[in-house]
């Protein structure tokens, strides 16, 4: 399989927001692609070209995902791998999907960032499937012509006859073999095979399928014999035919994809691959459920030391025992359920080298994260005995967090890499978070929920506002209210960090309601003062799940509030909790004739039959994509898609995070009507808006560069 030859691909989905947005995204990461908007459109594609993969939706009108599937496995006798694409979590239909002879599937919201990646993966792994299977019809069918060995024994294993198909090394010549024992001429563990299967067969009458291993020069040859008792004259001593095939292709070829796809052969864990998937996997469930998770990124401390000095093999027998420990002392038990109760396992993998990690699925506080890594730290330090000689290691432990240290699996990877190095800086045998403040943070968290209850009766919140360009007329026309709180003792804390909390403890509700009065107040100060600005405030999942919000809203506009001041903020993640009940309050909140506006778009569903519904006015894209402009290409297709998305449903679109003129010059070119970002102006206190209102940027006019 060569990457230079690009690779074909079938997406199908009846949703056009999905088709363009993984037509892009695979595009951009070397693919040919082709779409689908339905089932019969598919199969008469896939009939009409040669594709690599082919990607399904399983909700569509008329066939869906699975019978399309099977017709797919029915009507073609190459076995393209086919990935369904399955909202998260549906056991079931993950389950169907198999059953259908899907290849593989992609939870639902999709990672665009890592869609290539993964896309390359699965491709990589069919391939050495199908070798798989390849080999194993080749060698069904040499070997339904002619054994490899054939011969036959006495119950004590002594070789009577001796044939072989094709030439064997000369210890394996019926001159050499005829009249010796198999003992006397295979290794241990596979003349026990033999034998074993001897003894069987001389009470079960035959036996298939016994495996054995013989070491020869360059690695070793497996066989797989089958021996059966031959009917003899009674009183004559049994005798027994066997038959031995040698299947060292098949057998090389299923541990490679044992090695290619999940296991570290050295310690018998995860490897890279393995647990990147895993957190790929973790991070859109903690990302759907709102949970945090963590990254324990771990280095043995002059590891080199010992393969240096005591060889490699050495080195490897501790890189084993180092594997034992880690799985013993991260057990479940005793681990996990001082983070929590009820908590899937950590996972452990070997990353390569001496570098191992942990995946803590559902983090409750980071104090809780630090304890285990300094557990594991503890647990490192025993001395190791290394062939006979007592070794003490110690290790540097790197910590990233999800959602605050990034957003992908190699992000948070790549991030813990980092805290580690950091560790072994400040003196090894160490543990850092990922960033420094966080040290701090975990110490916070502790009294988090009950000092936010009082932050509010003691009026330590405020508000920021952020502007934000209305790109026509080039002036600033909203601003997006941002929540800050400054604590008597630990000063300021960002909202990343206790907005989750609130949420969690339902003191956002309380908290929501303030920032939206306090808000309307400004806006109705600045009004006042000739300056009518829209305000943007942003809404939790909470504080959508009951209908206070919509009383406050409806209490604010009977109060004087014009509605033309006044957007709401939701996030996709927020829509997807209960969609009817959500809609619904969405559709009357909107009644009101307040704005909403959909954040951080790009990074959950995105689906269109969805987007249709949505009573809003605009989509923010989240600043991820906006971030890799202008040159991460990735990021290009991904912009210019929700861009032609927004067109089509008549949406506004405002990019969010613009740090530099020329993603703001590109950005205008591609069709955002509003931008906000550092570049402009970062959250100022309300009493400096008023100030920034003259200003012009027409800078943002000429082209791109
Ligand atoms: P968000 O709604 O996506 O808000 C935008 C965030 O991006 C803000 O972070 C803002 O300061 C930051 N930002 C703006 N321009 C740039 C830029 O050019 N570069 C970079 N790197 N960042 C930029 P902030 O204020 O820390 O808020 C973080 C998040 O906390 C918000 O994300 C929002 O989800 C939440 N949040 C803030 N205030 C409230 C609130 O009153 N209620 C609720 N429920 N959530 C809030
Ligand atoms: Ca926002
Ligand atoms: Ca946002």
């Amino acid at each position: 399989m060569s990457d230079a030859v690009p690779q074909q691909i079938l997406v199908v989905d009846d949703d056009p927001t999905a088709r363009i947005l993984m037509q892009a995204s695979l595009q951009q990461a070397g693919f040919v692609v082709q779409v689908a908007a339905d089932a019969q459109e598919a199969l008469q594609l896939f009939h009409g070209a040669s594709f690599d993969l082919v990607m399904s939706d399983v909700e569509m009108p008329g066939m869906d995902g699975f019978e399309l599937c099977a017709r797919l496995r029915a009507e073609s006798d190459v076995p393209v791998p086919v990935v369904m694409v399955t909202g998260m979590d549906d056991l079931a239909s993950i389950d169907r999907a198999f059953e259908v002879g899907a290849t593989d599937f992609l939870p639902k919201p999709i990672n665009w960032s890592l869609l290539g990646h993964r896309v390359r993966y699965i491709l990589r792994a069919s391939a050495a499937m199908s070798e798989l299977r390849r080999a194993n019809a080749s060698n069904r069918a040499i070997l339904d012509a002619i054994p490899d060995l054939l011969f036959e024994m006495d119950l004590d294993g002594l070789y009577l006859e001796f044939h072989s198909a094709e030439p064997m090394p000369v210890a394996w010549t019926p001159e050499h073999v005829v009249g010796r024992r198999v003992s006397d001429v295979l290794p241990g563990p596979a003349a026990a095979a033999v034998m074993g299967a001897l003894r069987s067969a001389a009470t079960t009458g035959r036996v298939h399928g016994v495996q054995y291993e013989i070491p020869v020069p360059k690695g070793s040859r497996w066989f797989e014999l089958s021996a059966a008792r031959k009917e003899g004259d009674p009183g004559q001593t049994p005798r027994f035919v066997v038959l031995a095939r040698d299947i060292t292709e098949r057998k090389s070829a299923e541990r490679q994809i044992e090695e290619l796809a999940y296991v570290d052969t050295l310690t018998g864990l995860p490897n890279r691959l393995s647990f990147l998937q895993r957190l790929e996997r973790e991070i859109v469930r903690a990302g759907f459920l709102g949970n945090r998770l963590a990254v324990l990124f771990l280095d043995m401390d002059g590891f080199k030391n010992i393969n240096d000095t005591l060889g490699h093999t050495v080195g490897d027998l501790a890189l084993q025992t180092i594997g034992t420990r880690l799985r013993e002392g991260v057990r479940p038990t005793d681990v996990v359920s001082r983070l929590s109760n009820d908590e899937p396992e950590l996972r452990l993998a070997r990353l390569g080298g001496d570098e191992f990690t942990v995946l803590v699925p559902r983090v409750s506080s980071s104090e809780a994260v630090m304890q285990l890594a300094e557990r594991i730290r503890d647990l490192m330090t025993r001395p190791f005995v290394l062939e006979g000689r007592e070794v003490v290691l110690t290790t540097s432990i790197g910590i990233a967090l999800y959602p605050e240290d990034g957003n992908s699996a190699d992000a948070l990877l790549k991030h813990a890499d980092t805290a580690m190095y950091h560790a072994k800086e400040e003196g090894r045998d160490n543990c850092k978070f990922y960033n420094v403040s966080l040290t701090q943070r975990a110490t916070q968290q502790l009294n988090l929920a009950s000092n936010l209850r009082l932050a509010l009766e003691r009026g330590e919140f405020r508000l920021a506002y952020q502007p934000q360009l209305d790109v026509a007329s080039g002036t600033i026309r909203s601003v997006e209210a941002l929540i800050r709180w400054t604590h008597p003792e630990h000063g300021v804390i960002s909202p990343m960090d206790f907005v989750p909390a609130a949420e969690r403890s339902g003191l956002i509700v309380g908290i929501g309601e303030w920032v939206l009065r306090t808000a309307c107040a400004d806006a109705v100060r600045w009004r006042d003062a000739g300056h009518p600005l829209r305000v943007g405030v942003n809404l939790s999942a909470r504080q959508l799940r009951n209908a206070g919000i919509l009383e406050s809203v409806r209490d604010l506009m009977a109060a004087g509030i014009a509605p033309e001041l006044l957007e709401l903020e939701v996030t996709e993640s927020v829509l997807m909790e209960d969609s009817h009940a959500t809609l619904t309050l969405l559709r009357e909140l909107r009644a009101t004739g307040v704005s909403l506006s959909l954040d951080d778009f790009g990074t959950g569903y995105s689906s269109m039959s969805y987007l249709r519904q949505l009573p809003i006015h605009r989509i923010k894209i989240d600043q991820s994509f906006v971030q890799g402009l202008p040159g991460d290409a990735e990021s290009l297709v991904i912009v210019r898609a929700i861009v032609g998305l927004a067109r089509s449903f008549g949406f506004g679109l405002t990019a969010e995070g613009v740090e530099t003129l020329e993603q703001a010059r590109l950005l205008r070119e591609l069709g955002c009507d509003s931008m906000q970002g550092y570049y402009f102006s970062r959250p100022v206190p309300a009493e400096e808006i008023p100030g920034l209102l003259a200003q012009r940027w027409p800078q943002i006019l000429e082209p791109a560069g």
